[in-house]
């Protein structure tokens, strides 16, 4: 098969991974830089271009969208969908994934576990929001933030009204969330290809820091996921409607809650911790499941 890396950087671990993987199932790979792309919308034909050429037709393609590239990257996956290549995960559910609060409406719809959650426009809603959550010690999220930064832990009430005034101040958007003290500064990531947990680990946050993201200086170890762990991670990915996902879990003492569902799992963390061969494992998804045209959306909605 042709296939496509939609990813900004190809000596990024799991781009290069991919590509290595791709290739030893004895697929062809290229790797595409989505910015560098553009676009012919036509009524009778589309094509993705780049420096003048019109790229070759694909079988499928694997996004890798970074956070802060997520406009034009969905864009340009979004064309490929319409010209009938399969993607592994599907424009639109990588959008809903990215959306936060969309994310959680959506995961709560399904009534799946997650830390009780508040958000407002409004500084004058701020103490009922803080309520509303339980009160202090709770968590503030900036929605834009990623790898842990823009995530703080306001200890008292006084503090919980000031961090969220400063923010509203900016005109940023945040959530509020209970703090799960009990998950003691560790996190589960369950890596989801198709409908299957295949490789979970535990972070674990350094001492004096409540944030387990790996960027945070966070540890990585295995662990053993309860049954209910596993169904509560499958069902996010599939809320999302994402075939590969990574979906964090908070261990707190009212079950299993989801803090979030990534759409562009990091690969370097889970294989060292699990030495297992998760790439690998993307690309023989794609090789049971891959046909032309055959998305949820075809790039609708
Ligand atoms: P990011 O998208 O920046 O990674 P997260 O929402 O995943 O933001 O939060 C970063 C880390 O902070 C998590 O991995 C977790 O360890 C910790 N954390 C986030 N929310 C909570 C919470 N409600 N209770 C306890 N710890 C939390
Ligand atoms: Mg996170």
């Amino acid at each position: 098969m042709r296939i496509a890396v939609l990813s900004r950087n190809p000596n990024l671990y799991s781009t290069r991974r991919l590509k290595e993987e791709g290739e030893s199932h004895g697929h062809e790979m290229h790797i595409i830089d989505p910015l560098k792309c553009y676009m012919n919308i036509n009524m009778k034909s589309s094509s993705v271009h780049i420096k003048g050429k019109e790229l070759p037709e694909f079988d499928a393609i694997i996004p890798r969208i970074g956070a802060s590239v997520t406009f034009y990257g969905t864009a340009v996956l979004r064309q490929f969908e319409m010209m009938g290549v399969y993607p592994i995960n599907e424009s639109v559910a990588i959008s809903r994934s990215r959306d936060k609060l969309r994310s959680l409406q959506l995961l709560s719809r399904k009534g799946i576990g997650l830390p009780v959650t508040g958000f407002a426009n409004q500084a004058s809603n701020i103490p009922d929001l803080i309520d509303m959550v339980g009160g202090a010690p709770l968590v503030i999220k900036l929605l834009e933030g990623t790898q842990g930064i823009g995530v703080v832990l306001a200890e008292t009430r006084q503090a919980a009204e000031s961090v969220i005034e400063a923010f509203m101040g900016m005109k940023a958007d945040i959530m509020v969330q209970e703090y799960i003290r009990e998950a003691g500064g560790a996190d589960i990531r369950c890596l989801i290809i198709g409908d299957k947990v295949i490789a979970s680990m535990k972070r674990q946050a350094k001492a004096g820091e409540f944030r387990s993201n790996l960027h945070r200086g966070g540890s990585a170890s295995l662990v053993r996921l309860t049954p209910e762990e596993r169904s509560t991670a499958v069902r996010a990915a599939r809320t999302m409607g994402l075939n590969v996902a990574g979906v964090d879990i908070l261990r707190s003492n009212h079950g299993p809650v989801v803090m979030e569902v990534n759409s562009s799992p990091g690969l370097e963390g889970i294989e060292a911790a699990t030495s297992k061969n998760v790439a690998g494992r993307i690309i023989e998804f794609i090789e049971k499941n891959a046909k032309a045209h055959k998305t949820r959306t075809r790039g609708k909605g």
